[in-house]
């Protein structure tokens, strides 16, 4: 399989039992058995296929910061996409491709004076994992400044537009579907001063300093579930090396050793006393992979 995949792979990167912990923004995760990086549009389809053709287990991975890798081993193969990373203006629009993360979108933004991302400034996600799960923050959401998506649905190249993206609260019809690139609007002029104020925001209400993968659980029909975790006493609570932060009880953080385990139990803990002491079902934001 490894000579297989480096034939399809010419320019990008192939390895064998990569650490994944290294490539989330949670540190945990075991070993993948394999772990490519395609270079361009063309290797990506034919590595597509080719996992199709084997029937290959896999998985697509943006910047790894919405997902708690599994500590024991994946069997199957991380495609990473953090090599299609091109930023193209056109005139009315901003083709950015899946891998380029929305900090980097967002400097490109200041330097040519544009706006309508200032609010994205902070999210630590790539363009293409904020585009399927419809990523915000304060007045953002991706949806707000998406014209459309190229994408591949079912093994075929297809431009999606807005309407046909779905988009929904962190949620969109992408999902199952591989981003390639995505076009953006915006407007002239940039808002600088706010992009310093939500970056300000985010330095004060969220434990920056220890590994997560942002908040836990979604928004749930308008509360604020960090709220309601502090008001049950739950930061600092903790499984293993995975804790509630004492900073935002929404967010759980690696204090040390954490395993996707220790996540899952944590996690587990809380939806269990919530139903039965609030009656509310916590959907959660983030994703495990097994
Ligand atoms: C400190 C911190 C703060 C955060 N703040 C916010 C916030 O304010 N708002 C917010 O919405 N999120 C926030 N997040 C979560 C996260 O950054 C976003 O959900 C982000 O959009 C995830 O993108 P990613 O590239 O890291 O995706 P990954 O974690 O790599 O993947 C997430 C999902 O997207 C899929 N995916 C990734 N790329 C593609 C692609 N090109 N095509 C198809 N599927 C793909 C993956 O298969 C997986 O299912 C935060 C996370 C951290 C750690």
């Amino acid at each position: 399989m490894l000579f297989a995949l480096k034939k399809i792979i010419k320019n990008g990167k192939v390895n064998r039992n990569e650490c994944m912990a290294k490539h989330t923004s949670f540190k945990i995760g075991g070993k993948a058995k394999y772990f490519v990086e395609p270079a361009s549009v063309e290797e990506l389809l034919d590595l597509l296929d080719y996992l199709k053709i084997k029937k290959k287990k896999h998985f697509i991975l943006g910047n790894g910061t919405n997902i708690v890798f599994t500590s024991n081993r994946y069997n199957g193969v991380v495609v990473s996409l953090c090599r299609l990373n091109q930023i193209r203006k056109y005139d009315g629009y901003i083709q950015v491709f899946a891998g380029v993360s929305l900090n980097r979108l967002c400097y490109f933004f200041k330097e040519l004076n544009l706006g309508g991302v200032e609010d994205a400034f902070g999210v630590p996600g790539s363009v293409g994992g904020a585009v399927v799960i419809n990523a915000g923050a304060y007045n953002f959401e991706m949806k707000n400044v998406v014209l459309g998506v190229l994408a591949i649905v079912d093994g075929k190249v297809r431009y999606l537009t807005k309407e046909e993206c779905g988009f929904g609260y962190r949620n969109s019809r992408l999902k199952g579907s591989v981003v390639i690139s995505v076009d953006i609007n915006y407007t002239d002029g940039c808002n600088e001063i706010r992009m310093t104020e939500v970056m300000n925001m985010r330095k004060q209400n969220q434990p920056l300093d220890l590994p997560s993968a942002g908040s836990v659980f979604k928004r749930c029909d308008g509360l604020i579930v960090s709220k309601m975790l502090d008001e049950m006493g739950y930061k600092g609570t903790s499984v293993g090396g995975a804790m509630v932060s004492e900073k935002h009880a929404g967010f759980i953080v690696n204090s040390g050793g954490a395993t996707s385990s220790d996540v899952k139990s944590l996690i587990l803990g809380i939806k269990d006393r919530v139903k039965r002491e609030k009656d509310i079902e916590l959907e959660t934001e983030i994703e495990f992979v097994d």
